[in-house]
Parts: structure tokens; C-alpha cells; sequence
């Protein structure tokens, strides 16, 4: 039996097989991250003037540079525009904070055996991610009977809702056992704010029921943020340029603050949240489908808060993953000595987190230095050295952490996935029907959608709109 735990992330992976074996242990994948400074993008620079290209890519995140290496590969021109003035979106190691890297997005590399980004790559700093985890009756390590227990409540509510979800679509916490016991505030955790940023009620069990089981992770000692950047060398990306308004109408026009860009194919690779918040404006509107649509994938919330610990003060492994049997939605997860140095990295979700990061840095490093005291029975404080917090759901160019479907929704990301007028594309996690919420399933996107791009202008004029008028100066730059 294998069961899957669903996260935007990551997954939960429980083999029955071996659950007893793997007490204080559960095979699963989360993520990590943590604080402070964005790096600016190093080797990648503007490198040339925004112009009439063929394909124009909104977004320099996962999704934006898969696109922007595949029409390099193809030799297909292209410009690559980034609102922030680092590259990465979501997934950026920052090293400036701690002087070690601290994956302040995603951490946890799911499905290496075929990851898109490990397959371009083979950097020898990948190494296999722990399967297991531990779990605490504050103050005290749960016995391997609460454990025990507590894995079975997990297994049976992460059933219960995937095969739920093979059937209907409903919110992901009508359909848990009802004999989750004390279990239940942990579970629901687990599963709703830890997985996917939302509490299991805002949450459709077929999106939940469609990602596929992942098995083990891996994680990169250098962070998966410096991964991405490695995969973005050479590329030109106009930094500090955001895509103001695209005209979809008849030529196709982006304009930014240092010019419009006038392409023959568009990749909008920006998250759903930022889409909601108006961080690019459509001319005309889009159709209500696709409104409709990104309003049904919004962001769950997740923040890292990172502590310095120098010492090991817990007596954690590397990599350790603790949970607690919580009461309540204040719970958090910590993820222990993070690749074997003196970073640990608390994660809130949900509401929860959304709340406490508007409440600011301090109250969120504050929270987490309170929860460890007691966790671990002992005042955390003074064994901080550092500490820094992410705060993605008020960054007005991201939104929060990975999409999932609201009840009922699920079929929102196939509305995505159709171009629109046959030359916009849209790309990035939330246009993945099953590898949502992860760096793998953006970068697919990405890359499907440059494809389809390439098609699209290998097609010639019949493809393009009968009302679609290019300008004269674009075609003296068709491919
Ligand atoms: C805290 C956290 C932990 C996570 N953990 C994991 C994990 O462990 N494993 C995993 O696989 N995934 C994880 N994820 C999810 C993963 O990071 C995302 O799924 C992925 O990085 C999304 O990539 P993207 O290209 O779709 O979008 P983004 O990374 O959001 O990229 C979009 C880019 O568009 C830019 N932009 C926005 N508006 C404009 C505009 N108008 N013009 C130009 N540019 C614009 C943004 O600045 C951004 O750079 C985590 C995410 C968070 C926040």
C-alpha cells in the first residue's frame, strides 16, 4: 500500500509496508526556506534592448527560464521581462543573510529520478532528502505508539481524500474519518496548511487526488534557488521590468516602463495571486473563463522562519523534520539543522501563517522562538544567534507559496492551460494538472508552453487571429 500525502510542494509518503518499521519515521517530502535579502540575479544581465521578437516571456520564476532555455536551444529570439530585480520568483537561495544558504522558497527537490531541473544539471551537491519524521507531545518525543498512531490518522485521512477526490470534487475536510481523535488538529495540518497553504475546508480534494505520488526527495546543499540561477546562466533577462499592460487584441503588445516589446507569441508565466492583484493588466479584459479560473487557484500561504542555532541545541539530526499533536490552527513544523549546518527553519501555513506574517518579522520570529521553547521544554532564545522570515503573501508580485483549487474547482488549471487567441500561453506551477505547486511542474510548464510558442510561429500567418494586424516593423524580425 502507498499512500500519498499531498502538498503543493511535496508529498507525504507513507508505505504501509514499512510504517512500523520507520517509527520515529515518515517518509514524506515538505519543503524548507527562510528570510532575508533576495539575490540579485548574478551572471544573467539585460543584455539586449526590448524590441519586436517572436515570443516575449512575462516572468523570470521556474516557468520563465525553462521557456527562455528552450527557444535558446531552438535559436527562436526572445525577451525575458522580470518585475523584481533578482530572478528565481519562488525559488531563490538567499546567502547573504546567514552567510550559508538558506532556500527562502522551495527547498525540497521532489521526484529527482525524472526532475527536469537535476536532468540539465547533475550538480554533485544533490543529495537524498531524510525519509522520515518526528513528531512531539510538547515538551516531550512522542513513544513510538503516539507515533504510530498518529502515522495511521495521517494515512487513513490522506486516503480518505484521494479517493474522494477520484470521484467528486467537494472541500477536502468533509470527507476525513471522524475518528481522528487528538489526531485531528495534526492531520489537518499536515494536510491542509503544511502541504498546501490552506486549511483542508478552502481545499478540492480531486486537485489533491490528481498530484501522483512522488516518493523520495532530494535536496541541494548550495539550495535549490542557487540551482535555478546555475540553469539560468547566459540568459538575457531584463531585470527591474515589469510587463505593465499586454495587448492581446490584435497585435500583440507588452509595455513596460522602458518601452513596448512587440512580439508574435506571449508566455505569462506570473502567478495566480499576482494575476488576481492586478500585477499585469489585460487590453482587452480576459474572457470571465479565464478569470474565473485564476480566481480558482489562489496562493495557500507558507513563510519559513530561519534561526540560527548554532550547537545543535535540540540534539536533532541533519535534516530532521518535527511535527507536533497541536490543538488548534497556531502550529508550525520545523525543519532541523538544514543540510547539517546551524540553520533550522520553523514553517507556518494557512491562515495562520497569512496572519502572523502581516503582523511582521519580529512577531513572526517571535512566534516561532516561543514554539520551539515548547517543543522542547527549554527557553530557545538563547541558543538564537540570527533569525530572518519570509513574508511571500504581501509581496505583490508573488502572493503567497503554491496554487491550489478551491472545492469544486479542480478543472480551473485545464482553462488555463488553452492558449489564448492561439498566442498567449500561459505557464507556471498553476498551469500543471498534476504537478502544481512544485518547481519541476513550473518548469514543465514553461517548457510546454515555449513549444507550443515555436509551433505557433512555425505555423505562419494562418495561425494568427484574422483581425490580428502586426506592424510592418515586426516582420523584418520573423524568425
Ligand atoms: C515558502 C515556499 C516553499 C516552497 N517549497 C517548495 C518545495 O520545497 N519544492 C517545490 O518544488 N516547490 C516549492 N514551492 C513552490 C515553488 O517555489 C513554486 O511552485 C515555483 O517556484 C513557481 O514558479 P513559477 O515560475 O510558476 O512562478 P514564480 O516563481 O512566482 O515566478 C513568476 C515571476 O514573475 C514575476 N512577475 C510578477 N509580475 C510580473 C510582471 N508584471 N512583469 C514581469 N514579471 C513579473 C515575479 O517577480 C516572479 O519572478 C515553495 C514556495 C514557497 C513560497
Amino acid at each position: 500500500m502507498r499512500i500519498a500525502v499531498p502538498r503543493g510542494f511535496g508529498q507525504c509518503r507513507v508505505s504501509g509496508r514499512n510504517l512500523l518499521d520507520t517509527m520515529s519515521t515518515l517518509s514524506r517530502r515538505s519543503f524548507v526556506a527562510g528570510s532575508a535579502a533576495l539575490i540579485a540575479a548574478p551572471a544573467v544581465a539585460a543584455t539586449s534592448d526590448l524590441a519586436d521578437v517572436p515570443v516575449a516571456i512575462v516572468g523570470a520564476g521556474a516557468a520563465g527560464i525553462a521557456a527562455a532555455r528552450r527557444l535558446q536551444a531552438a535559436k527562436v529570439r526572445f525577451v525575458l521581462l522580470e518585475a523584481s530585480n533578482a530572478i528565481g520568483g519562488r525559488c531563490v537561495t538567499d546567502t547573504a543573510t546567514f552567510g550559508v544558504p538558506f532556500d527562502r522558497g522551495a527547498h525540497w527537490i521532489h521526484r529527482p529520478s525524472d526532475n527536469p531541473l537535476l536532468r540539465e544539471t547533475h550538480s554533485p551537491d544533490i543529495y537524498p532528502a531524510p525519509r522520515g519524521q518526528k513528531l512531539r507531545i510538547p515538551p516531550r518525543a512522542a513513544r513510538e505508539n503516539e507515533l504510530e498512531a498518529y502515522l495511521a490518522a495521517l494515512v487513513r485521512a490522506n486516503r480518505a481524500i484521494i479517493d474522494a477526490g477520484r470521484v467528486a470534487d467537494r472541500p477536502a475536510s468533509l470527507v476525513l474519518p471522524g475518528d481522528l481523535g487528538v489526531w485531528r488538529d495534526s492531520v489537518e495540518f499536515a494536510l491542509g496548511p503544511y502541504a498546501v497553504g490552506r486549511p483542508l475546508r478552502d481545499v478540492s480534494t480531486a486537485d489533491l487526488a490528481r498530484a501522483p505520488e512522488r516518493g523520495t526527495d532530494a535536496f541541494c546543499r548550495d539550495g535549490y534557488g542557487a540551482l535555478l540561477t546555475k540553469l539560468a546562466a547566459g540568459l538575457p533577462v531584463h531585470l527591474s521590468t515589469p510587463a505593465q499592460r499586454l495587448d492581446w487584441g490584435s497585435a500583440l503588445r507588452v509595455d513596460t516602463p522602458k518601452g513596448p516589446v512587440w512580439a508574435r507569441a506571449v508566455i505569462v508565466t506570473v502567478s495566480t495571486a499576482a494575476l488576481v492583484g492586478g500585477a499585469l493588466s489585460f487590453t482587452p479584459d480576459l474572457p470571465k473563463s479565464y478569470t474565473d479560473a485564476v480566481a480558482a487557484l489562489p496562493l495557500g500561504q507558507f513563510e519559513n522562519i530561519a534561526l540560527e542555532l548554532p550547537g545543535n541545541p535540540f540534539g536533532l539530526e541533519a535534516d530532521d523534520v518535527v511535527f507536533e499533536r497541536s490543538s488548534g490552527p497556531r502550529t508550525a513544523a520545523l525543519l532541523a539543522n538544514v543540510g547539517g549546518g546551524p540553520l533550522s527553519v520553523v514553517n507556518v501555513g494557512g491562515d495562520f501563517a497569512h496572519d502572523l506574517s502581516r503582523s511582521g518579522e519580529d512577531a513572526m520570529t517571535g512566534f516561532a522562538i516561543e514554539w520551539l521553547s515548547t517543543m522542547f521544554g527549554s527557553d530557545a532564545k538563547r541558543y538564537v544567534k540570527r533569525a530572518a522570515a519570509t513574508r511571500w503573501s504581501g509581496d505583490t508580485l508573488i502572493g503567497g507559496a503554491f496554487s491550489i483549487a478551491r472545492p469544486g474547482r479542480a478543472a480551473a488549471r485545464r482553462v488555463l492551460m488553452t492558449p489564448l487567441r492561439d498566442r498567449v500561453w500561459f505557464a507556471g506551477e498553476a498551469v500543471h494538472e498534476t504537478l502544481w505547486g512544485t518547481v519541476n511542474g513550473a518548469w514543465d510548464s514553461g517548457t510546454r508552453a515555449a513549444e507550443a510558442a515555436m509551433r505557433f510561429i512555425a505555423g505562419g500567418e494562418k495561425a494568427l487571429p484574422k483581425s490580428g494586424k502586426k506592424p510592418k516593423r515586426n516582420r523584418r524580425n520573423r524568425q
